[in-house]
């Protein structure tokens, strides 16, 4: 079977000699050695401050809630969000008590439509959570004018965006914060994992605290918090993977390339803003009607390929998450959509044969 990504598996000896220093340390968390070498490495690949690295990507977004004072406040919130998300995104807000209130997407770019945020504002709206989805940028100036004029805060999913540019800078220095998740499937990974890019140096010592139960010395408890703690196994994947970022992304951009010569023509591709400097990280493509998306799923299929409907559906048709408003846009784009299989070892010969289905069908 051809997965839709299969985890980056780093030089095995390189971790063994990672563990063999925990081994040595017996330390394996709280803030430990490689958590500490793992930070300044991201901040400095990344070209970001202020990064403090949690146990996931969920916990990520929860953590940025709390910091920039929105959720755990005791009082009634919304915040505007996407439909067209990994669940995570919304889900998190839901859990925190805060309302998620979904504003559509652009047609083309698949982030939030800017146009269509301001109409949803309330007297409750304190914040605007929007996803660089497939590590597509969205359209930061104008959400970031949206939020200062109605001063709310803007925490971007960033999940997708592990090294994207824009316009020279890195993407995640936009916003109040920026999240990411480094589970196994994701572009860079440490198993399970994920971070969190704070603007102010303050709203990252209130996280720090938050990760580890508020506590901040021997006998000393500060202010409510949980366990988010990443720990020193987790930190030496990553390590690892990191050191290989390069040849990574190198096969994965050969890949993505490759998919992009034999697919533009006929179908759609997301469309990214000028100057942006991409990842590599997914290939997802627009097929004319839901049914033809569903057929050509089918058949790769039943030739051994897993591509996904990614992300399908969209998020306000779920219950649990107490929307009530069809997003027209998203729900289109979310029933036309498959993402391919990509990851740095697919080979030429599985993507060839993986084309050639997709050609036929949809000449069929
Ligand atoms: C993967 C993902 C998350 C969740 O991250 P975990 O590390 O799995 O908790 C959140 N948002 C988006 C957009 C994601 O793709």
């Amino acid at each position: 079977m051809i997965q839709l990504a299969k985890p980056y598996l780093p030089n095995r000896e390189k971790l063994a000699r990672y563990i063999d220093g925990i081994y040595e340390r017996a330390w394996f968390t709280n803030n430990g050695q490689l958590v500490q070498e793992l930070t300044k490495r991201l901040e400095s690949h990344l070209g970001v401050d202020n990064l403090l690295l949690v146990a996931n990507g969920t916990l990520a977004l929860q953590i940025a809630y709390r910091a920039l004072g929105i959720s755990g406040q005791g009082k009634y919130t919304e915040a505007i969000t996407t439909p067209f998300t990994f669940i995570a995104t919304a889900s998190s807000l839901k859990w925190e008590g805060i309302d998620p209130v979904f504003s559509d997407i652009d047609p083309s770019t698949w982030c939030l439509d800017p146009k269509k945020i301001e109409t949803l504002l309330t007297e409750q709206t304190r914040l605007i959570v929007p996803t660089h989805v497939f590590g597509n940028a969205c359209d930061v100036q104008a959400i970031d004018r949206i939020a200062s004029e109605h001063n709310l805060k803007v925490i971007y999913d960033a999940s997708h965006a592990f090294g994207v540019k824009y316009k020279g800078e890195s993407l995640l220095n936009y916003g109040d914060a920026a999240t990411l998740s480094f589970h196994a499937t994701k572009l860079f990974h440490t198993g399970e994992g994920g971070a969190i890019i704070f603007k102010h140096k303050e709203d990252l010592e209130r996280a720090k605290k938050m990760i580890n139960f508020g506590i901040t010395g021997p006998e000393r408890i500060e202010e409510l918090g949980i366990n988010a703690k990443m720990s020193e196994l987790q930190a030496a994947m990553g390590l690892c993977v990191l050191d290989e970022m390069e040849e990574n992304l190198k096969s994965r951009s050969a890949v993505w390339h490759r998919y992009e010569q034999a697919l533009s023509q006929t179908l759609q591709l997301q469309a990214k803003p000028e100057g942006l400097e991409y990842n590599y990280s997914y290939f997802p493509v627009v097929f004319n009607s839901e049914e033809q998306a569903v057929r050509v799923a089918a058949i790769l299929k039943e030739n051994g390929v897993l591509a996904r409907r990614y992300f399908h559906p969209s998020l306000e048709s779920l219950e649990c998450l107490g929307a009530t408003i069809d997003q027209p846009v998203s729900q289109d784009v979310a029933s036309r959509i498959l993402c391919l299989p990509i990851f740095d070892k697919l080979s030429l010969h599985d993507q060839q044969s993986i084309n050639n289905l997709i050609k036929t069908e949809l000449k069929a």
